[in-house]
């Protein structure tokens, strides 16, 4: 099947029928071609409804858990986001359609190159990227509007939400190693409201607030 007509039927199939709804984060889904993200080797399943390995014992994740995250943090194109594990960078490039800077840290040097080449080769200019230990946030370009952990962290992290703006949300997967909640912490009236998104399944997120083992 030719890659565009198959990244249409994921949006149709995987996300649409599944709840996604808003009509940005579709449109998003739909003009970043997710096959530039994956190894060659995998590119006939580049639009399947799972994660896939990037090297690394790291995946890019599946395109439902992508919009996901991406609708729950209510995004209407002039926030500053950080992204925790660019991953393959595919994340990052949808957010970058959403919203008006993204940046993002990974902690797997090889990861970051790649992702850096795949993003720069596609035109983005408001995605920037570091080889940085999550468990910080970026200090120096906080405060973010939304804060997207795409790596399973044992719980809730209360570093990251210092760096969030007035009305600012952080959306990570909190829980086991081998299974978490999504879960979504924003500031309302001065109290942290917790909204929660069904069961994930992430890769462990490492360094100082990730799993010690
Ligand atoms: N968002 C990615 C998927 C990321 S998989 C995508 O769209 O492809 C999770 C990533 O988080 C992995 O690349 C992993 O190396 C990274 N990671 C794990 N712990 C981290 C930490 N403490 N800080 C930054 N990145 C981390």
């Amino acid at each position: 099947m030719d890659l565009l007509e198959a990244r249409e039927r994921m949006v149709i199939e995987q996300l649409e029928s599944r709840g996604i709804s808003d009509a940005r984060v579709l449109d998003a889904m739909r003009a970043v071609a997710r096959d530039r993200f994956i190894p060659p080797e995998f590119i006939d399943h580049a639009y399947d409804d799972g994660p896939l390995p990037i090297g690394s014992e790291q995946t890019i994740s599946q395109p439902y858990m992508v919009a996901l995250m991406s609708e729950v943090a209510a995004l209407t194109g002039g926030e500053r986001i950080l992204e925790i594990g660019t991953g393959s960078g595919y994340q990052a490039a949808v957010l970058a359609r959403l919203a008006a800077q993204v940046y993002s840290v990974e902690t797997i040097p090889g990861l970051h190159d790649r992702a850096r080449v795949i993003l720069a080769a596609m035109g983005y200019n408001n995605i920037h990227l570091r080889v940085s230990d999550g468990s910080d946030g970026w200090p120096e370009q906080a405060p973010y509007d939304a804060i997207i952990v795409t790596a399973a962290m044992p719980g809730v992290a209360r570093p990251l939400l210092d760096q969030l703006a007035p009305g600012g949300r952080l959306i990570a997967p909190i829980g086991e190693d081998e299974l978490q909640t999504l879960v979504r912490l924003s500031r309302v009236n001065g109290e942290w409201r917790e909204d929660y998104f069904g069961e994930c399944r992430f890769v462990k997120m490492t360094g100082k607030l990730g799993f010690q083992d």
